[in-house]
C-alpha cells in the first residue's frame, strides 16, 4: 500500500479484510453487479459495506429487515399531508434516485412480496418499479444493490428465482483470522495487545463448543464489547460474561459451559 492510498484510508470506517473482497465488491460496483454477502452475525458485513461505500465515494442507505418489513417499507407509500395525500420514498427508491449503495440487512427476515420489487433491479434492467405511482425507475450506474444474509437461517433467498440469485455475486464471510480478529479487538476497543490475544484465545475456543443448544457463537462483535468493557476498567472476565456468555444464552446449563470455557481461557 503506498503513502497515498494510506492517507485515503484513514478517513474511512475502519475496515480489516480478511482476503479479497475489497477487491472483489470494486469490481462487481464497476459492473454494475448486486452483491451477497453470507455469514454469521457480527462477523464484519455491515462494517465491510460502510467502509466500501465510503471508499467508492458513494452515499449508503441501511435497511436492517425484519419480518414485518414488506414491499411498500422498501419502496415508498402514500401518507396523509397538509395537502392532501402525498407520495414518499421508501429507502430502496431513495436509494435508486440517488445512486446510492443500498444495503439490506438480514435479508431473508423481510417479507415474501419483497421479493418482486428486489428482482428487477437485481437483474440486468436494474428497474425499481413503483406499482402505486405508476414510476418505474432507472438505476443510475452509482446505485448497488447489496444484500446480507445468515446462512443459518433461509427464507427469502429460497424465493428468490434462481436466475435473479445467480445475478448476486456472492461473497463468503466467516469469523477473521486470529492475527486479524486480534487487530480489529485492539483498534476497536483500544486494549493492548494482550488482552486483545486472551479475548480472540478464548473465542476460539467458544467457537470450537459444540453440542449445545446455541444459535450464534461468540462473534467478533461480541468480542469488542467485552474488550470495550475492559478497557473501561471492568475485570476482564466479568466483562466476558456479561457481553460475551449472558448475550449467547439465557439457558443456565449452557451458560455454565460456556463461563468454564472462560475460565479456563483467561
Ligand atoms: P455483521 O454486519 O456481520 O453482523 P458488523 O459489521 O456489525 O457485523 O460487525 C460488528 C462489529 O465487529 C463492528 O462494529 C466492528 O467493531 C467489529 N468488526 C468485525 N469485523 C471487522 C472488520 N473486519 N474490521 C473492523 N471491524 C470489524
Amino acid at each position: 500500500m503506498d503513502h497515498a492510498e494510506q492517507q485515503h484510508l484513514a478517513g474511512l470506517p475502519f475496515y480489516a479484510p480478511q482476503g479479497g473482497e475489497v477487491a472483489l465488491f470494486t469490481h462487481a460496483w464497476r459492473q454494475r453487479m448486486p452483491v451477497l454477502i453470507k455469514g454469521p452475525t457480527g462477523c464484519g458485513k455491515t462494517r465491510f459495506v460502510e467502509h466500501m461505500a465510503a471508499r467508492l465515494g458513494r452515499p449508503l442507505v441501511t435497511v436492517s429487515c425484519h419480518d414485518d418489513l414488506g414491499a411498500a417499507d422498501l419502496v415508498g407509500r402514500h401518507l396523509i399531508g397538509p395537502q392532501g395525500t402525498e407520495w414518499h420514498d421508501g429507502p430502496l427508491a431513495r436509494a435508486v434516485r440517488s445512486g446510492a449503495i443500498c444495503y439490506l440487512d438480514e435479508v431473508v427476515e423481510a417479507r415474501k412480496d419483497t421479493t418482486v420489487v428486489l428482482h428487477p433491479l437485481a437483474d440486468d434492467r436494474r428497474q425499481l418499479p413503483i406499482e402505486r405511482t405508476g414510476e418505474q425507475l432507472q438505476a443510475p450506474p452509482g446505485f448497488m444493490l447489496v444484500i446480507s444474509y445468515n446462512p443459518g437461517y433461509q427464507n427469502l433467498l429460497k424465493s428468490l428465482k434462481p436466475s435473479t440469485r445467480q445475478r448476486f455475486v456472492a461473497l463468503d464471510f466467516g469469523y477473521p483470522d486470529a492475527a486479524t480478529e486480534r487487530a480489529i479487538v485492539q483498534a476497536e476497543a483500544g486494549v493492548d495487545a494482550g488482552v486483545a490475544a486472551q479475548l480472540v484465545h478464548l473465542a476460539q475456543g467458544l467457537r470450537r463448543l459444540t453440542g449445545h443448544d446455541l444459535e450464534e457463537t461468540a462473534s467478533t462483535r461480541l468480542l469488542v464489547m467485552a474488550a470495550r468493557l475492559a478497557a473501561d476498567g471492568l475485570p476482564l472476565r466479568a466483562a466476558c460474561r456479561a457481553a460475551i456468555v449472558d448475550a449467547l444464552t439465557d439457558d443456565a446449563d449452557t451458560a455454565a459451559a460456556l463461563a468454564e470455557v472462560v475460565d479456563a481461557s483467561l
